[in-house]
Parts: C-alpha cells; structure tokens; sequence
C-alpha cells in the first residue's frame, strides 16, 4: 500500500502542539504511565487495540512486588532479585528499581488505583515465591492488573495533554542522520506519519509468537522488530520465562493458573495420580523453570498433567481465584472437585531493547519502557511481580529523560513502504519446536535455516530469529533457558549478551551456510 505524509494533527486542529510532540507506542501499564508522568507536556500514545485489551497489564494477576511491609527493606527486595536472576542481573539497575519501588506504589495510588487493605486500612500483601517476605501488592485478589489498568485509562482521559491514538498499529520506526525523526503507523482507515525526535516503545512481550502463551494474542514482539530495523541493539534475547501451569483446554492464548494456587497447597499430578515433582527440591514451589522443565518432560512422555487443589482449596477455591475459576468454569471444569489440567506456556520475556538507566536505548531518540525493555533487573530469570514494578518505577526514569531531550528540528520525511500487517501464525510452531522450554543446537540450527529467508519481511519471523540465534550463541543452561546439550551453567558465560540486526544476521547466515 503506498503511504503519503499525513498530518494527522491537522485534522485535531492542534497542530503545533502536537507536531514533534514525544510518541509513545503502547498502551499498557509502561506506555500509560510514562505518558502520565510527561504531563503536562503533550505526547501521542499510539496503540493497536483499544486501552485494557491486548496488553498483559490488564491481565495481571499476583500484583507489584515492592518492598512497602513493616518486616522488609529494598536490600532484602534487591537480594531475592539478584538470586532469581541467576547471576545475570545487572546489580546497580536492581539496587534502583527495587529502591524505587515504594514510591511507585504511592504514584499509582495517587493516580486511582484501590489496591486491596485489611480492615486497619494497610495495603494487604502477599507471598508468592522466591520472596523472602510479604511484598505483593494487590487487587481484588486476582484482578491486580484490571484494577491498576482502570485507574490509569480513567487518569489518561482526563488528561488534556496525552492525545490517545487507538487502533493505529506502529509498523516502523524513521530514521534520519542516524537518529529517530519519525513513526509509521496504519488503523483500519489510513496510514499516518508521524514527525518526531522522540519515541518511546512500551509494546510488551513475545508470547504471541509460541503455540503456547499466557500472553494477549497482539504481544508478539513488535517493538522489538522496530527498533532491530532502526538500528538499535537487543539484549538477553534468548531469556524467555515459562509459566508451568497454564490452563491446558486448548486455544490461544491459555489463562495461567497462578503459582500462588500452589502456594496454597495445590500439588501437580499426572493421569494416574503420580506426583510430578516428588523428590525434587522445592518440590511444587521450586523455581518457576525448574518446575516448567518437569512438567515439560512429564508431557513429553506422553502423561498428562494437572493441578490438583481439591484438598488444599476445595470449595474455597472460586472464592480465593475468582479469575482462575471462571475461566475452569468456562471449561467444563470445577476445580473444587476436578484436577485442572495444565502445562507450560511462554510467560515473560527478560530481553528486550538494551537500555540505560533512563531507559535510553543505543539509537538516538528511541527509549524502551516496560517488557520491552532490557533493563538488565531480571538477568536470566524475573522474579515474580517484578515486572509491573519494572515498568512502574521506569517510566518515571524515561519520563524524566524524554522531558529533557530537545525537540527534533522539522525536516521532509520520505515514507517507507508500508509493511504487509503482521502474522505469527506460521511462525508459533518453527519457534516453538526449538526455542521451548528444552533447547538443543540441532533444534535451533534447523529453525534458523527455516526463518532466516521470512525475516526481512516478516516481522514475528525476525524477532523469532534473533530469540533463536541468541539461544544457540548461548551455550549453557541459566534461568529459563535451558540447553539439553549444554545443560550446567558455565562461569566463565555468566554476561549478557547483545547484537544489532546486522550482526544477528550476520551470524544466522553462518549458521544456515553450514
Ligand atoms: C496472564 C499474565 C499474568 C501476569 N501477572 C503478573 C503479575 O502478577 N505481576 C507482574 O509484575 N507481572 C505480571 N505479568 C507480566 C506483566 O503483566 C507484563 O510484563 C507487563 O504488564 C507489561 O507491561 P507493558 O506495558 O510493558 O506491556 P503490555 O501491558 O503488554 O502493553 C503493550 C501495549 O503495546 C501495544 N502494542 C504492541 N505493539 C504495538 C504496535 N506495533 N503499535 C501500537 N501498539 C502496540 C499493545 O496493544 C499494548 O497496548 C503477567 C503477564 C501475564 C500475561
């Protein structure tokens, strides 16, 4: 489809104002707040679908980890990270954020969010595993992510200065003298240009590109595709999480069945009763991989797996996860008699667009806020709930450094051609095979071969290269990736790892000339 500028502003009748303004793509809890924090200077934020669908905020359920209790401090907060990441965090970025983190709940409060209180009025907070105390911060039990969305959608609405494009999907960045001057964007009506030095992406995760998600279906990495092909260099790639238990009744996406069910006492079993995680240490709360490994396995024997909660939570059980139980209950399924099937899914991805403290990435003019991002907090594992604290205390960061960045200077922009819209589907099942739960070097070789040729324009086909090129360079086991062949991990690997688009390239060309 040819693209002609268009000045969409013009047709706002506020042109000055919004010409060159910051463009902020995505509207979940990482787009929505840095927008809110850059008020009252004007900004776009352009997102896909309309605000509170097909974002993962919305659908978050445990809460925000922060360390806001009588009985713990960010030191301990920043220790748990350090240990769930598997030796990959960078510590300073850690230190800061989990530092941040009290203060990020206050501004969520301050912007309308409920969280839920006992009847003393103190937030109430909960467990969830690999933290040493009672950090997080909830929301009508399960809904944690509805209710933080709603208060930020109805704070965004009634601020003049944030203009909310909705249902315009950002297919390109522009780039001139080697810095960003422009987003290309497209709704179901026209294709739009939009002039600016300024651009922040917040358009979440890559679990859209497995068979297996607990992601919205639009959370295929796009952003990341952005800012590959304008020049700007990716992070800790090959760190995707696995949830365990997701509920396995088919479809896409799957509801997670939160790790907080088994905190209650919920026990993984398979088909005959046996128990999945009997004599494993931690037993059904160890480590979120650990646990995703051994059902992957259990599967991959042809068992199935459940979680069986009848004992620990019986009848209670609707009551404690109303979210959890309705989508059983859509099912077929009652988990207050029934054992609940489930299984692995892609969860969470740890790499992301590299960043500095401010969330700068390395091409000018283009920062990365939320799952995007690759902050380095959660090295080669994300500790539970860190990841609403993540976008939460950073979008205060890249606020401040947005704010502070000249306004780019008005230039002729020349419009790429507009990109065919995006398609995972052909893609799910070549990165699923080789970039699950268990990677080998023969799986992912094969499955480089098989993208190399849909990257240049596909969008899902190049982000599920660079995830596959980073796990073959990486050959140990860390945090949620696993190599069969490569299963320990190794000392002297312990850094992350980064490339661009071309020497991602350069080395899938090698693989696939061998
Ligand atoms: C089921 C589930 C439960 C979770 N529970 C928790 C939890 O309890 N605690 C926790 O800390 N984390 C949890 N997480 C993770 C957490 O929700 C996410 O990491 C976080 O919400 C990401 O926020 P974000 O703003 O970066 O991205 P998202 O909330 O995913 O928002 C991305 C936005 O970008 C838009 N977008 C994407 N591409 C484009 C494009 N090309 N053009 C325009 N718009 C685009 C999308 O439409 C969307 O608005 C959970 C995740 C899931 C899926």
């Amino acid at each position: 489809m040819p693209v002609s500028p268009v000045n969409w502003s013009a047709t706002r009748g506020n042109e000055r104002t919004i010409d060159q303004a910051p463009v902020i793509v995505g509207g979940g809890v990482a787009g929505l707040l840095t927008a809110l924090h850059l008020a009252p200077m004007p900004v776009v934020v352009v997102v896909k679908a309309p605000l509170q669908t097909e974002a993962s905020s919305a659908w978050a359920q445990g809460g925000v980890a922060a360390a806001v209790g009588p009985d713990d401090d960010p030191a301990l907060h920043l220790a748990d990270t350090l240990l769930a990441g598997d030796g990959l965090c960078d510590e300073a970025v850690a230190r800061r954020i989990t530092a941040a983190g009290p203060a990020a709940i206050e501004t969520l409060l301050r912007f309308g969010v409920r969280f839920d209180r006992d009847t003393a009025g103190a937030l109430r907070l909960g467990l969830e595993a690999a933290h040493s105390r009672r950090r997080i911060v909830h929301a009508t039990g399960d809904g944690t992510g509805r209710e933080i969305m709603r208060g930020l959608v109805a704070a965004v609405r009634e601020t003049p200065s944030i203009t909310v494009l909705e249902g315009f999907e950002v297919r390109r960045l522009l780039v001139s003298d080697g810095a960003v001057s422009g987003v290309l964007a497209v709704s179901a009506a026209e294709p739009v240009l939009l002039p600016t030095s300024r651009v922040v992406l917040a358009t979440g995760g890559v679990g859209g590109l497995f068979l297996h998600t607990t992601n919205p279906r639009g959370s295929f990495g796009q952003g990341l595709a952005l800012a590959a092909r304008a020049g700007a260099a990716l992070v800790d790639m090959e760190f995707v999480q696995f949830h365990p238990t997701a509920l396995d009744v088919g479809g896409h996406p799957l509801t997670l069945v939160s790790e907080a069910v088994r905190g209650e006492g919920a026990t993984l079993i398979d088909e005959t009763g046996a128990r999945v995680m009997d004599g494993m240490p931690g037993g059904d709360l160890a480590p979120r991989d650990v646990v995703a490994r051994a059902v992957w396995r259990r599967l991959g024997e042809g068992h199935l797996v459940f979680l069986d909660a009848r004992e620990a939570l019986g009848s209670s059980f609707a009551q404690r996860f109303p979210v959890i139980a309705a989508a059983c209950e859509a099912a077929g399924i009652d988990p207050a008699t029934q054992p609940i099937p489930v299984r692995p899914a892609a969860h969470y991805h740890m790499g992301g667009v590299a960043v500095d403290a401010q969330g700068r990435s390395t091409l000018p003019g283009l920062w990365a806020c939320g799952e995007v991002a690759g902050t380095g907090l959660h090295g080669a594992n994300r500790l539970a709930s860190n990841s609403l604290l993540e976008a939460g205390v950073c979008a205060k960061f890249v606020a401040e450094s947005v704010a502070a960045a000249p306004r780019g200077r008005d230039r002729a922009l020349t419009p790429p051609a507009m990109p065919e819209a995006a398609d995972p589907e052909a893609i799910r099942p070549i990165l699923s095979r080789a970039a699950g739960v268990l990677r080998d070097h023969d799986g992912l070789a094969a499955c480089i071969g098989t993208l190399l040729p849909l990257a240049a324009s596909s969008d899902p086909a190049l982000v599920a290269l660079l995830i596959a090129v980073a796990a073959l360079q990486r050959q140990e086991s860390r945090g949620g990736h696993f190599r069969s062949d490569f299963p320990a991990p190794v000392d002297a690997l312990r850094r992350r790892e980064s490339f661009t688009l071309e020497t991602a390239l350069s080395a899938a060309r090698a693989v696939a000339d061998r």
